[in-house]
């Protein structure tokens, strides 16, 4: 059973923020920021991508509620809301989880950095949304 799993049926210890019949959100142990929290489904999904839409939307409105509060309550400055999907995303938890960060600094010990491609200018855009819509569901 997957170390979240073991959470949500009390077989670990967690901190609790929220929990309703189908979704649990709680402090990450890692405490990135002060106040780092996981909004996790109670059903087993492997991540994000696999999850069904109406688990989905539960999941993403308590992160979004999880997030206001963090700036209303925490007076956080800002919040960074994101999901890994699969290892060379960064997952490490293979049961979906939204993390909900809320930022008071720059200096805070998170880098997600989005460094503009050397190669760019060599990609063709058009061709890139065309693949990508053949596929879109
Ligand atoms: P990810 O890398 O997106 O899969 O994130 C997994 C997160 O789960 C990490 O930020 C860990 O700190 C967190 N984590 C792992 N075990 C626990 C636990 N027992 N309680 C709370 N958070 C945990
Ligand atoms: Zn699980």
């Amino acid at each position: 059973m997957c170390v979240f799993c073991q959470i949500i049926e009390g077989k670990i210890p967690s901190v609790k923020v929220y929990e309703d019949d189908a979704v649990i959100a709680f402090l990450d142990i890692a405490q990135t920021t002060k106040g780092h929290t996981l909004v996790v489904p109670k059903k087993h999904y492997d991540y994000f991508l696999k999850t069904p839409k109406t688990i989905m939307h539960r999941v993403m409105d308590v992160a979004q509620r999880i997030g206001q509060a963090q700036l209303l309550s925490l007076h956080a400055k800002g919040v960074n809301v994101l999901t890994n999907n699969l290892s060379p995303a960064g997952q490490t938890v293979f049961h979906f989880h939204v993390h909900v960060i809320p930022r008071y600094d720059e200096a805070d010990k998170l880098r997600l950095e989005m460094i503009e491609n050397d190669a760019r200018h060599e990609l063709n855009l058009p061709a890139i949304a065309k693949q990508l819509q053949q596929k879109f569901k």
